[in-house]
């Protein structure tokens, strides 16, 4: 290995990961499709983890309202690009990592081929279109790809193995809301967004190291309660997606 292991030293200690996890984890792709609310947490937990090769997809710039959540941004930084943004803080963050990004709206045909040159894809996203867009995409690609939203103090999470044919994003919202759903309708905490982006980022990282993550179940969080509940997924008959 080439990278400083001092900066790894205590998650080398975990059973799970060691040096050979570590390496699996340098080598990897993770592709995070938004980086806003859930992908500053991702992208962050990612590159702090060292994943040694972080795409970032974002088309946006910063606004003020993006500041009680997107925490790789501030004032300074209104009205600039968020991919070029991010790039720079991260890899600042560490070294050892490097971030390529796509600071472009994904359509059908720039996903597929932007997907395919990762091992991981993470839907950090705010609106119902381009979530369907990508989970399509992911399933076409055969890349799995990590969900999280959230909405409120609620969030939930699963994720979708298209090699395993495990149910989709489709199974679980069937029909595409006639409004096109965004942040901007709906209240969100950023300490929420924080917990789901991480888990998003942890789940990501358990399907590097090969172990068990949510396929076939989708994680609830609420958080005014307090809790964590897994529910399985079931398969939907006749998914346009997935079948
Ligand atoms: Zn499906």
């Amino acid at each position: 290995m080439q990278n400083d292991m001092e900066r790894y030293q205590r998650q080398l200690l975990i059973k799970y990961i060691g040096e050979a996890g570590q390496q699996k984890l340098f080598n990897a792709k993770v592709l995070v499709c938004g980086a806003g609310g859930l992908g500053s947490p991702a992208l962050t937990y990612l590159a702090a983890a060292g994943v040694g090769n972080i795409g970032l997809c974002d088309f946006d710039v910063v606004f003020p309202s993006n500041l009680n959540r997107q925490i790789l941004y501030t004032p300074a930084e209104l009205g600039k690009q968020k991919a070029a943004i991010a790039k720079t803080k991260l890899e600042k963050f560490n070294p050892d990592i490097k971030v390529t990004t796509y600071s472009e709206r994904l359509n059908e045909s720039s996903a597929g081929n932007i997907f395919k040159n990762y091992d991981v894809v993470i839907d950090a996203l705010d609106n119902f279109p381009s979530r369907y867009l990508i989970n399509e995409a992911a399933y076409k690609s055969s890349v799995p790809l990590v969900c999280g939203a959230v909405c409120e103090l609620e969030g939930i999470l699963t994720t979708i193995i298209p090699k395993e044919n495990t149910s989709c994003f489709q199974c679980i919202y069937p029909v595409k809301p006639s409004v096109a759903l965004t942040s901007k309708t709906f209240g969100i905490l950023g300490a929420i967004a924080g917990i789901v982006g991480s888990l998003e980022a942890l789940e990501a990282i358990k399907l590097i190291l090969g172990l068990n993550c949510l396929k076939n179940k989708v994680l609830i969080f609420k958080g005014i309660e307090n809790t964590y509940r897994v529910k399985d997924l079931v398969k939907r008959k006749n998914c346009k997606i997935c079948q």
